[in-house]
């Protein structure tokens, strides 16, 4: 779906597997956020052929964080497809997973600040909690968040898994929660469009789920 001018979501509402939402920025560079599962690729696929395009025109992949259900299929997107993520995330995924899925090599790092790709310029806001190394990417242009798993509509990021920190998280959602958001763009679940909803979600997460998170 059309989220806004050259923002697109591919919203993942499967219930029986697992798979993240992916995005999509139609800019002068065409550039993928999250491309999601191996194995639940077509749905990336198709969402790109409803527009008339196909995997060989994307410029540049972009993974908030290295888990599965977001990154693994980077490697559906080959040269010159340019692959980046953060260099923590990178490492610690590498550490913890490299035995169980292929993990291509970045070329480049996404670390705090500017990061212009093409016409598009995002703030990377560097975001551990959820997994050590995560990245929300923030496009003011657009009042866009992609927040990985640091947040979603009415809930929060698991920190249970390996490298997880629920005092981080905390902070971390403090941080994204200063920014002027209208599309709050959740790796999971529905987004949340609307500068007042997206404020309301942070007031509900910050009312809600900070109680659980120390
Ligand atoms: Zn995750």
């Amino acid at each position: 779906m059309k989220v806004t001018n050259g923002l697109h979501a591919f919203i993942w509402r499967n219930p029986a597997a697992n798979n993240c939402n992916t995005y999509f920025i139609d800019g002068s560079q065409k550039i993928i956020i999250d491309p999601g599962h191996q194995h639940l690729f077509d749905h990336v696929r198709k969402g790109l052929a409803g527009l008339n395009l196909s995997l060989n025109q994307i410029d540049v992949v972009l993974t908030t964080h290295g888990h599965p259900d977001h990154m693994e299929a980077v490697q559906q997107l080959e040269e010159p497809t340019l692959f980046a993520m953060s260099q923590a995330e990178h490492k610690f995924i590498k550490d913890i997973a490299g035995n169980y899925f292929k993990i291509p090599e970045p070329d480049f790092f996404l670390g705090e600040g500017d990061l212009t790709i093409g016409d598009t310029t995002f703030q990377v806001i560097v975001t551990p909690g959820h997994s050590p190394g995560s990245v929300c990417l923030y496009w003011p242009d657009r009042k866009a968040l992609f927040t990985g798993d640091v947040v979603f509509s009415r809930s929060i990021g698991r920190t249970d898994l390996p490298g997880g920190s629920s005092s981080l998280l905390k902070e971390s959602i403090k941080r994204i929660s200063m920014l002027d958001v209208e599309y709050l763009l959740t790796g999971h679940g529905e987004i949340v469009a609307g500068v007042e909803a997206v404020r309301a979600n942070f007031q509900m997460i910050e009312n809600y789920w900070f109680k659980h998170l120390r």
